[in-house]
């Protein structure tokens, strides 16, 4: 793979026509900078070394990012390679800059000799964390991308090494910003290092295949836009070819040939709206047969990433299998910029001042939409707490990764080596600077821990009051559980008796020996003495068994208990409607319908007070509900509720239709729901083993008797065996 050198020009040019307002100044600036900065460096290629800042912002131009990001990319090596430093960044570039620069800067501390699983996963969180912008992450990528482009002028080690490092670390984490073009650049270069026979095989088989495939591609784009564009005019169709490294895994992981792939060849349709996409689906499904069970709905289930998209595979004219991917342009371009489609959308507006929170909402935002989804929680999990910082990442002097929860101190980062290391330190270094034993640690810092020969040593008690993590509680205590009874012992009565005399409980020596025998039997304490001990060792944690001490205490001494908290009067006027449900006798209490009966307008309903939620609102002939509500447990806690008359609150409600399974079933059920105007929020089928199908479709509905009607219509198409409502 020959590079073709890019030049400042063709950067100019490029941002020129990329239709955004990009300050000129500013990156003219940077250039010129950094130009004069590298002098006559050169590339291993041979190249002048400007050639690579001016690809790497080229290659962020690309990606839409901002004028900052652009000019960080043309600066990023300055400090690092030449004798400028981060001040003179700062006092010519301003903060903002300096602060990428210095970003990007420390990430070339990570450490890398091909880690393995856990650490791997460390690090790709370490580096996420360390980056407290993400557009340093994202300028650290495309520096990345371009010395892989040009990455056959290394050595074989080195390449592999890189390679090794794109595939566990840096593809990883375009893929979680959702930079796709990114993420397969690096995986496709990185593989032809790693594997470059499977490659090479690959490689050709596309190019062999290529004709035939390009002129098939051509003639479904076309038999598909004749069908849709009189329906939807704004439709824009394009071909996609799956990357050498996606065809690789498919291969390896579950050994197919390249002939059984199906979406080695995809069309891409691109519609402007989410309703636009259900119908399109429906056409596709007329025009093609759909094969069973390849029907995959990312719009109503976005992958943990934010990716969104229909995807059905059908039969083409000439038998062959094809995939068929539906989308909004919105959804394009987050499929294929990712994070980055944030700054894309919002160049030109301005974005001064903008804190790194804000930058993140759009994250956010997309996350919180696909929380429902029970399989990508894991992976929601550890991108949220790759963003906000819950934990920090730590080195040993000897570059090994420690991960500990934010706001450990250098006590915990002893105690999480091994105990010896916590029970003889006396002191630590951070980056070689001495600091107090309370520090906290920082993610990327190296610590250091000075410990002491002497073995009898250990912690200080006080040590209990100052670390974060249970590991160097535990620890700490098992300590002096093991070598100071004596001392525990003083230490837990004197304990003790304060906090009894703050609680103004009062024990003759005979209730008290009694006491400390009812404590130690539930704490597995022989005697009074194993019980004070256990409290000086912190064992038995007095703010923990306190309240309960001094609730038996009242009670023994008779005391007034709280008074019960009445619950609500039902009266016979009626109340404000809240969520269309007028509850008897309450005005605007908090209202919800309750999951195991999913009550619709119409329906005949009960409510029921609930501790601390409101109502909740349930069918009359739920299972929940008591057949006989005078014998119920809590009678008085079942309410009389109505719906309000005035009900305009539309209703989401999944239909699950069973039908006997035949080529067009799905394209027939959503062209129904098409003719009927519905808002479909999600539509899915599956195959049952007796050769049945089961789609099931979320839709509004606007209650029990729209409901019917859907009911009706759906019944009329052909195989439809029954729908209920789940
Ligand atoms: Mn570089």
């Amino acid at each position: 793979m020959e590079e073709i050198i890019k030049t400042y020009d063709d950067l100019k040019k490029q941002l020129k026509e990329s239709g955004h307002e990009y300050d000129m100044a500013l990156i003219e600036k940077a250039y010129h900078f950094a130009e004069e900065s590298h002098g006559d460096q050169k590339r291993l290629s041979g190249a002048p070394y400007m050639s690579h800042p001016v690809a790497v912002a080229c290659i962020l131009a690309e990606l839409g990012m901002d004028s900052e990001s652009v000019a960080a990319g043309l600066l990023h090596d300055v400090v690092e390679d030449t004798d400028v430093d981060l001040e003179q960044i700062k006092k010519r570039f301003g903060s903002e800059i300096a602060n990428l620069i210095d970003g990007l800067t420390k990430l070339r501390r990570l450490p890398y000799t091909s880690q393995e699983g856990q650490q791997a996963e460390n690090i790709r969180k370490m580096l996420i964390t360390m980056a407290d912008d993400v557009r340093v992450i994202i300028i650290k990528l495309a520096d990345r991308l371009h010395n892989m482009r040009t990455g056959s002028f290394w050595k074989p080690q080195k390449q592999r090494d890189k390679a090794l490092e794109n595939m566990e670390v840096y593809a990883p984490i375009a893929h979680r910003l959702g930079i796709r073009a990114m993420k397969e650049e690096l995986e496709d270069l990185s593989l032809r290092y790693l594997d470059p026979i499977a490659y090479k095989e690959i490689e050709e088989g596309l190019h062999l295949r290529e004709s035939e495939r390009s002129s098939f591609i051509e003639k479904t784009k076309e038999q598909i836009r004749e069908r849709v564009k009189p329906l939807i005019p704004n439709v824009y169709l394009e071909g996609r070819v799956k990357s050498i490294n996606g065809i690789y895994r498919k291969m390896f992981i579950q050994g197919k040939n390249m002939d059984e792939i199906y979406d080695i060849y995809a069309v891409r349709v691109i519609v402007d709206t989410v309703n636009d996409c259900y119908n399109v689906l429906g056409i596709v499904h007329d025009l093609y047969q759909p094969l069973p069970n390849r029907f995959k709905d990312y719009i109503s289930t976005p992958k943990p990433n934010g990716y969104q998209s229909l995807h059905t595979t059908v039969i083409g004219r000439e038998g062959i299998p094809f995939e068929i991917q539906i989308r909004t342009w919105e959804m394009h371009h987050t499929a294929e910029y990712g994070i980055a489609a944030h700054w894309k959308y919002k160049l030109g507006l301005s974005n001064k001042g903008d804190s790194l929170e804000k930058r993140l909402v759009w994250i956010r935002q997309m996350l919180e939409n696909q929380k429902d989804n029970d399989d990508a929680t894991e992976l929601i999990r550890d991108i949220k707490s790759d963003l906000a910082p819950e934990e920090v990442f730590v080195f040993t002097p000897k570059g090994a990764v420690i991960s500990l929860p934010a706001g450990s101190t250098v006590i915990d980062f002893a105690y999480a080596i091994h105990s010896a290391v916590g029970n003889r330190m006396v002191g630590a270094r951070v980056d070689k600077r001495i600091v107090p034993i309370d520090y906290k640690v920082k993610t990327g810092e190296i610590v250091e821990i000075i410990t002491t020969k002497e073995e009898t040593k250990g912690p200080n008690r006080d040590w209990l009051k100052i670390v974060k993590t249970s590991e160097a509680r535990n620890k700490i205590r098992q300590w002096f559980k093991r070598e100071k009874r004596d001392e525990n012992i003083q230490e837990g009565k004197a304990e003790l008796e304060k906090e009894l005399k703050r609680s103004g409980i009062e024990y003759s020596d005979e209730e008290l020996a009694s006491f400390l025998e009812s404590i130690g039997k539930k704490q597995n304490c022989q005697t009074a003495d194993d019980v004070y001990a256990a409290i000086g060792y912190g064992g038995i944690q007095l703010w923990k068994i306190m309240p309960k001490i001094r609730e038996d205490y009242q009670k023994a001494k008779k005391m007034a208990t709280e008074p019960m908290i009445p619950l609500p009067v039902k009266s016979a006027s009626s109340g404000k409607a809240a969520n269309g449900v007028i509850v008897d006798g309450m005005d605007n209490c908090l209202v919800k319908f309750s999951r195991c009966c999913n009550p619709l307008p119409g329906d005949d309903i009960i409510g029921f007070i609930t501790r601390g939620f409101g109502v909740s609102i349930h069918k009359r002939s739920c299972s929940n509900v008591p057949e006989n509500l005078a014998e119920a447990q809590e009678p008085e806690r079942w309410i009389s509720v109505h719906w309000s008359s005035d009900i305009k609150e539309d209703f989401q409600t999944t239909l699950e239709i069973l039908a006997a399974d035949r080529p067009g079933l799905l394209a027939d059920v959503t062209q129904h729901l098409f003719n009927m105007h519905l808002s479909i929020h999600s539509l899915n089928s599956r195959q049952t083993k007796d050769g049945n199908a089961i789609i099931s479709a979320t839709i509004t509905i606007h209650g029990k008797d729209h409901l019917a009607a859907i009911r009706d219509h759906l019944s009329g198409i052909r195989g439809i065996l029954s729908i209920r409502r789940t």
